[in-house]
Parts: C-alpha cells; structure tokens; sequence
C-alpha cells in the first residue's frame, strides 16, 4: 500500500504550508529571532522520530525500544558540549520558556527572588517580568539600562543584587544590541551567592561562531533556544560545567517539568550542532554581525536613532521618536513592502507596549541567504524610504515600488531549505 501524501489527504494545510513557503521565500525577513534552517535540520525534524516516547535520559529511560533515540540525543548532548566547551547539556527542553522555567525550578522555591532584565529594556517575559509565571511565582527584580547610553548599567545590577540578594540573576534577552559582559555579571552573582543564568538565545549561534564572548566559565547555567541565530530547529538547551546543577537542571526538566522529549527535534539540534561546529559556520556568525553593522550605518547615516548608537551583535533596536512614526504603523508598511520586522518598546518608551516607539531588526535570516554588506545598505535606503513615506501619510506608491524592488532581490537569494 502506497500511503497518501499530504496533498492528497488533507490539501488545505498542503496549499498553507505552501503559501507559507512562498511568503519565507519572497519577503525579506529581519526579524532578530527568525532564521532559515538547512534542508538537513528541516529533513532530521520531519521524519519518524515523532513516533517515539523516550521519558528519562539515555541509559536510564521508562520505555523500552531506545535503542536508536539513545544514540541521537548522546550525540545531541555530544554535540552541544563541544560547541559550547561546557561539560553537561540537557537538550530535551521544548522551547526556550520551558528551559527557563526549568531553571528556576532547579534553583528556587516560589518566592526567592530573581533579578532579571526589564522587558521593556530588552529582557525576556521568562526573567520575571509581571505577566510571565516567573514574575507571578517568584519576587522578581529588575534591571535596565543608562538613559544616556542605552547599555546595561552594570553598577545598577550590582546595587540592586546586594540590596535584595536574588537566588537568581538573568543576563541576556530579546532585544539588546551590544555584547553582554558575562565576566562581570558572574562577579556580582558571586558577591550575593546568586545562580547566574546566561540566557543566550538569541545570540546563541553568534557564540558558537565565535562572533561574541562565551558565558562558558562565567555563567553557573547557559540557557538557549536552538532556533534563533543558531539555526536549528524550534528546540532549547540548558548546559552547565557543574554535576551538582546538571543533576538539579536534568531533575527540572524531566520530569519536574516536562514528560516525553520530542526526539525529532533532538535529531534536527544535533544536526544545526554539526553544522554550527564547521568552519562555514563561523564566518556566517562573522557576517550576521558585519551586516547588521552596515545596516545600522546605513540607518544612522539617513537619521535613524539606534538605541545605543549602533549594535555588536545581529540585533537593531531603532527608535523611530524623532521621525515622527509609531513602530506598529512604520512595521505594518515595512511588512506590506516585503520587509518583515516587528514593533518593540525602546528604553523609556513612553507609548504603549502595543503601540511602542521601535522597530527592532536583525540580519541572522537575510545573512543564511548569502546576502552581504552591499545589500544592507539596499534594505536601510528601503527601510527608509517607506518610514519617511509613512511619516508624509502617503506610502501606497513606495510600498509598491519598494516591494517591487524586494522580490527582485530575494529572487536572487535563495533561502536555505526552501524549494
Ligand atoms: C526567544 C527567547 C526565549 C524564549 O524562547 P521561546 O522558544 O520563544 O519560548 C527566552 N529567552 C530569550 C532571551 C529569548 O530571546
């Protein structure tokens, strides 16, 4: 019996999932946390290894038959370790919000405290901001950043952490453009007894590529999506040097937190950990951060202000104040133009976290197409022109030509693992 495909079953998703392909593959993505993963991790991520509960870790599993997930998530682990020079590596968490939580299970009861970065700053939810679970469980505290710089004010984390002695500090987040200084956040964890988490989700692949410093030897605990800059699939990871937190991280996971590991995805993370160990991967790690270098001269040049004057890593965070736009409005016209951004709260945003004042950028996506320095400057003069166009209240015409223009050019960039 030859089974029916996906078309053939069930052709509405087929001819979604496909729209969804054309929309990835015409559209210009800068969204900070988007990639494109290889046809090898998208492969690894669709295959029979759904099919399998493998509750516990290798070796010491409740179901039989794990013959073959033992290998793979060994090699998964194996992998991970070396790529980031840390001795454990749990990879079983279903995404970067469980891992976090993961960690706080590990490490706290309900109501220690955790200093973590403001949301509005550039945090992430899971480090205790209100909404979040880890701000309703636990006493959160939060750092942010200078005004007048627009970076992490590091005496402020250090005041803070000895005025209310958190169990737990967070460094890391969604929306910070410079490079964060895990020796001197490990300092201050030292000096109040406090676990450091790095959370590098974002910058997780720059850090494999050695595009960015390590928080190996600095950070008790590494948290990471897999999915971000990193080019795996939708998946995370937490890793530690220390046996006594690997065994309290592993007890989190599983099964404190979570029940079966989704063994496919394992499979597609130690495939974008194999690709993430060649020498190819490194000067893409190099590249992501020499686009979004160009890109932010390119945005300063014509007027742009960027929160911190510019950016270290793949990230843009610009504050679109001084041109007179929201960032919804300016994000709505850019998407309508090819160009997929999303809207975002600067430091002291005084609008609406729906309605903020940024637009925050990346270049993980646009550099796994191939693109260089001299198509960065192509995508700001269009990120420009549509803004100012936006400002003037009468876009139609550029967002027309623009996107135009941008169906040229991804035209001539393949994205990786898309037809
Ligand atoms: C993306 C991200 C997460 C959460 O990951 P999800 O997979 O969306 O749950 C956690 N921390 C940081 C810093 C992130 O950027």
């Amino acid at each position: 019996m030859t089974e029916r495909s996906l078309n053939a079953v069930d052709p509405e998703i087929a001819a979604l999932i496909e729209a969804e392909e054309r929309r990835q593959a015409d559209t210009v993505k800068l969204i900070a946390s988007e990639n494109y993963v290889s046809r090898a991790v998208l492969e690894a991520t669709g295959t029979v290894l759904t099919n399998k509960y493998s509750e516990g870790y290798p070796g010491k599993r409740y179901y039989e038959g794990q013959q073959v997930i033992d290998q793979i998530e060994t090699l998964a682990i194996n992998r991970a370790t070396s790529v980031f020079g840390v001795r454990h590596a749990n990879v079983q968490p279903y995404s970067g919000s469980p891992a976090n939580l993961a960690v706080y299970m590990a490490f706290l009861q309900p109501g220690d405290t955790v200093l973590g970065m403001g949301l509005p700053f550039g945090g992430h939810l899971t480090h205790g901001w209100s909404v979040s679970a880890t701000g309703k469980w636990f006493n959160p505290v939060r750092y942010g950043v200078r005004k007048d710089t627009g970076r992490i004010d590091l005496d402020e984390v250090r005041s803070l952490a000895l005025e209310h002695r958190p169990k737990l500090i967070f460094c890391g987040g969604t929306a910070i453009p410079r490079t964060i200084d895990f020796p001197a956040f490990a300092e201050i964890a030292r000096e109040v007894g406090a676990v450091l988490a790095a959370d590098i989700a974002h910058i997780a692949g720059l850090v494999a590529g050695g595009a960015h410093p390590s928080p190996a030897g600095h950070a008790d605990v590494i948290s990471t999506t897999t999915h971000k800059t990193l080019r795996g699939p939708r998946g995370a990871m937490l890793m530690t040097d220390s046996d006594e937190h690997a065994a309290a991280l592993n007890k989190a996971v599983f099964p404190g937190l979570q029940g079966g590991p989704h063994n496919h995805t394992t499979a597609g993370i130690a495939v974008a950990l194999h690709e993430a160990a060649q020498p190819e991967f490194r000067a893409y790690a190099a590249q992501i951060v020499k686009n979004a270098q160009a890109l932010a001269d390119e945005l300063m040049a014509r007027g742009f202000d960027l929160v911190s004057g510019g950016t270290d890593n793949h990230l843009i965070l610009m504050d679109l104040t001084s041109k007179g736009v929201g960032g919804k409005p300016a994000a709505q016209a850019l998407d309508r133009a090819g160009l997929e951004t999303n809207y975002n709260a600067v430091p002291f945003d005084p609008r609406k976290p729906f309605d903020p004042s940024g637009i925050r950028i990346g270049t993980p996506s646009v550099t796994s197409r191939g693109m260089g320095e001299a198509e960065m400057r192509q995508i700001g003069a269009w990120i420009d022109e549509v803004v100012t166009a936006v400002a003037k209240g009468d876009a139609e015409d550029v967002i027309g030509r623009v996107h135009r223009e941008v169906t040229e050019l991804t035209g001539k960039f393949p994205a990786p693992g898309l037809s």
